[in-house]
């Protein structure tokens, strides 16, 4: 069984198609890279798994259920936004454990689910502090801890490192593959960076224009592009 599901997904906003039927089979443990020029569908794409956006047509399945009906908070799913969206007003370690106090876990399980991301993702150092005081790093690694602590059966990711600087986004994607290895969660990653790309997937799906190009991994698509678009955006000359 996928882990999720697209089958047939389609977006319209008033009279505009964004996502044209759209199928993927994201299996368990896998991920997937999404990548296409700007505007082609891919964070749309993304809010829909998440419950974000309401989706026009086509089912939505995650671990064998469909949830087009489902709000986010019932899909055990967990999104990291590019611009972190953490609570200003809340220390890192309420942020991170603020979407399970408002699942109602107890106390204890919180505090030691807390503990094990911020161990995993090296933020005890700066467990009390606001996120303004963080750099930009620090408030993605707290991010991805809010994430981690809720289990999730799934991560999405929209371009998580962009707004850092080279060096950071280099640290940090080598940081992204060694959680995933460790984890082995189901991944959706969207990235517009070509060796983000390359050395996260499993497999890549490329988007054009609220359609898939291309599905594959990421050698068989730089060896045997489908089209030209392909090859211009996985980078292979031919
Ligand atoms: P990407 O993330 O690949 O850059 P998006 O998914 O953000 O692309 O956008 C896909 C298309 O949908 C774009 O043409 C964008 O202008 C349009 N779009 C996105 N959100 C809305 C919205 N709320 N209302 C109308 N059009 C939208
Ligand atoms: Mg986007």
């Amino acid at each position: 069984m996928s882990a999720i599901s697209l089958r047939q997904l389609r977006k319209t906003y008033g009279s505009l198609q964004v996502i044209h039927g759209v199928d993927v089979e994201i299996e368990s443990g896998e991920f997937l890279v999404l990548v296409g020029p700007s505007g082609c569908g891919k964070s749309t794409l993304l809010r829909m798994i998440a419950g974000l956006e309401e989706i026009s047509g086509g089912e939505l399945e995650i671990s064998g259920q469909v949830v087009n009906a489902l709000p986010p908070s019932e899909r055990n799913i967990a999104m990291v936004f590019q611009d972190y969206a953490l609570y200003p007003h809340m220390s890192v370690r309420e942020n991170m454990a603020f979407g399970l106090k408002m699942r109602g876990s107890d106390t204890s399980a919180i505090d030691s689910r807390v503990a094990n991301a911020a161990e995993i993702l090296k933020i005890q150092p700066y467990l009390d502090r606001r996120p303004a005081q963080l750099s930009g790093g620090q408030r993605q690694r707290v991010a991805m801890g809010r994430a981690i602590v809720r289990e999730p059966a799934a991560f999405l990711f929209d371009e998580p490192l962009s707004n850092l600087d080279a060096a950071l986004r280099v640290e940090m994607r080598l940081e992204i593959a060694k959680l995933h290895k460790r984890m082995k969660a189901t991944t959706v990653y969207v990235t517009h960076d070509q060796v983000e790309a390359m050395t996260l997937a499993d497999r890549i799906v490329v988007m054009n224009g609220g359609v898939i190009e291309q599905i594959g991994a990421p050698l068989d698509l730089y060896h045997k592009p489908a089209s030209l678009f392909v090859a211009r955006f996985i980078g292979s000359p031919t």
